[in-house]
C-alpha cells in the first residue's frame, strides 16, 4: 500500500477535482475587494431549537452556547422551502428556494455560491470547497444554469462516501493487509455506519465524479491510512471535519461549506443518538472554530454562519416528533443562525431571517453579488 500523508491525500483530492492549474494557488492571491473568507456550517439532517438554543436544549451545545456571546445570533431563521437536506442547504447555498431532486440527481437550478464567487471574483477552483456527511450532496456544488456550471463550481468531498468505498477495496483485496488488518477495517466501518439511518446502500451515489481513477484510487488508499491514524475518527461528522480542517490548512479556501449530518439518526427513532449527534457536531463546530483562530491563513478574516438545515417535527399530538421533517410545523422551519468572526458584532435579535439570506449575506463578504430570494443581513454587511 502506497503511504501517504494526510497532506498529501488532501492535495490530491484538491488537485484532482480542480482544473489542474496547480501552481495558481502557490501564487500571491489578486487583490481582491474583501479579503473575508467565509465557513458555513450546516447542522445537516435537522435539528430542532428544543434539543439546541431553546433553554431546555442548550445543555446539549456547551460549546456553542460559549461562543454565542462573542458573536450575533439570530433567534429565529426561517426555512420556507422544501423541508428535505438536498434542497434545503442548496437553498442556502444559492440564496433561492429550491426544488429540484432530493436525492442529488439534479445540481440546483440557480447558481450557487460557490460559481458566483468563482465566476465574479476570478477564484481558482481550489477557493471553494464543500465537504458533506451527506452522500447525496455530490451535486451540491454546481447549478444547471448554463451561465455557470462546473466550470466555476466548489469541489465537493464526501469523505464518508470515500472511506466507505475504500473499505470496500479493502476487504476486496484481503491479501494486502492480511486478516486482522480487515477486521480492524471492518469494524471501523461497522462503527461509522451505525451513525447513519440509513444503514447499507451506499453505493448509489458516487462521490467526486470528477476524479479521474488514477487519484481516486490514491485518494480512496489515503482514506484507509486515516483509519488507522491516531485520530481515527469514529462517525462520518468527525471524517468530515478532519477533512475540513486538512483543507483549510492545505489550501486556505475562501469559501467552505461543511454539512454535518449524523444528528439525522434520528431517524430511527433513538432520541439519545439525536442528541449524541448533536452533542458531537457541537464539539466540532467548537474545533473548527478552534481551527479559524490558530490558522493565520484564518484568524481574523473570517466570517462562520453556522445554522441547521431544517428543524425537525414538534411534539404536538406525538412524542415522536423529532424523527422526521416533514410536517413543515414551526418546529421544522423555524431554526436559529449563529455568526461569529470577522465583521460581526456582538448581539442577538429576534428579528426573522431566512436560510436565503445567508448565499446573499456571504456573497457580499466575498465580494461577490448574489441576486437570489434574499436580503443580505444588515447587522453582517460590509
Ligand atoms: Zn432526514
Amino acid at each position: 500500500m502506497i503511504e501517504l500523508t494526510k497532506r498529501q491525500f488532501v492535495r490530491l483530492a484538491g488537485l484532482s477535482i480542480a482544473d489542474r492549474i496547480f501552481p495558481r494557488w502557490l501564487r500571491a492571491e489578486p487583490a481582491p475587494r474583501s479579503q473575508n473568507k467565509v465557513i458555513i456550517v450546516t447542522f445537516g439532517g435537522g435539528v430542532r431549537n428544543s434539543e439546541t438554543f431553546a433553554p431546555e436544549g442548550v445543555r446539549n451545545i456547551p460549546h456553542l452556547l460559549a461562543l454565542k456571546p462573542e458573536g450575533y445570533f439570530y433567534r429565529s431563521c426561517v426555512n420556507s422551502g422544501v423541508l428535505s437536506h438536498f434542497n434545503s442547504t442548496a437553498s442556502i447555498v444559492t440564496g433561492n428556494w429550491q426544488r429540484v431532486d432530493d436525492f442529488g440527481f439534479q445540481q440546483p437550478a440557480s447558481p450557487t455560491l460557490f460559481e458566483l464567487y468563482r465566476k465574479q471574483r476570478s477564484a481558482s477552483a481550489l477557493d471553494a470547497w464543500a465537504i458533506a456527511t451527506n452522500k447525496s450532496f455530490a451535486t451540491m456544488g454546481s447549478s444547471s444554469d448554463t451561465g455557470f456550471g462546473d466550470r466555476f463550481g466548489g469541489n465537493v468531498v464526501l469523505p464518508k462516501q470515500l472511506l466507505l468505498e475504500a473499505v470496500e477495496g479493502a476487504i476486496r483485496k484481503g491479501s494486502e493487509g492480511g486478516v486482522a488488518n480487515r477486521d480492524l477495517v471492518l469494524e471501523h466501518l461497522e462503527n461509522v455506519l451505525n451513525e447513519g439511518y440509513e444503514g447499507v446502500g451506499w453505493t448509489i451515489f458516487k462521490a467526486g465524479r470528477e476524479l479521474d481513477r488514477k487519484v481516486r484510487a490514491t485518494l480512496l488508499r489515503g482514506l484507509v491510512d486515516y483509519i488507522h491514524g491516531p485520530e481515527a475518527p469514529t462517525s462520518g461528522d468527525e471524517l468530515t471535519f478532519f477533512i475540513t480542517r486538512e483543507v483549510m490548512r492545505e489550501f486556505a479556501p475562501r469559501l467552505l461549506l461543511v454539512n454535518f449530518w449524523d444528528m439525522d439518526v434520528a431517524h430511527w427513532g433513538s432520541y439519545s443518538l439525536y442528541l449524541q449527534a448533536i452533542t458531537k457536531t457541537d464539539r466540532l463546530c467548537g474545533m473548527l472554530w478552534d481551527e479559524v483562530q490558530e490558522n493565520p491563513r484564518y484568524r481574523g478574516k473570517t466570517t462562520v454562519l453556522i445554522l441547521p438545515e431544517l428543524g425537525r417535527d414538534g411534539d404536538v399530538n406525538t412524542a415522536n416528533g423529532f424523527l422526521n421533517h416533514r410536517s413543515g410545523d414551526t418546529s421544522c422551519r423555524n431554526v436559529w443562525l449563529l455568526a461569529l468572526g470577522a465583521g460581526v458584532p456582538k448581539g442577538e435579535t429576534e428579528r426573522t431571517v431566512q436560510h436565503v439570506d445567508i448565499a446573499t449575506t456571504a456573497a457580499e463578504l466575498l465580494g461577490a453579488k448574489c441576486d437570489g430570494a434574499g436580503r443580505a443581513l444588515k447587522e453582517l454587511s460590509l
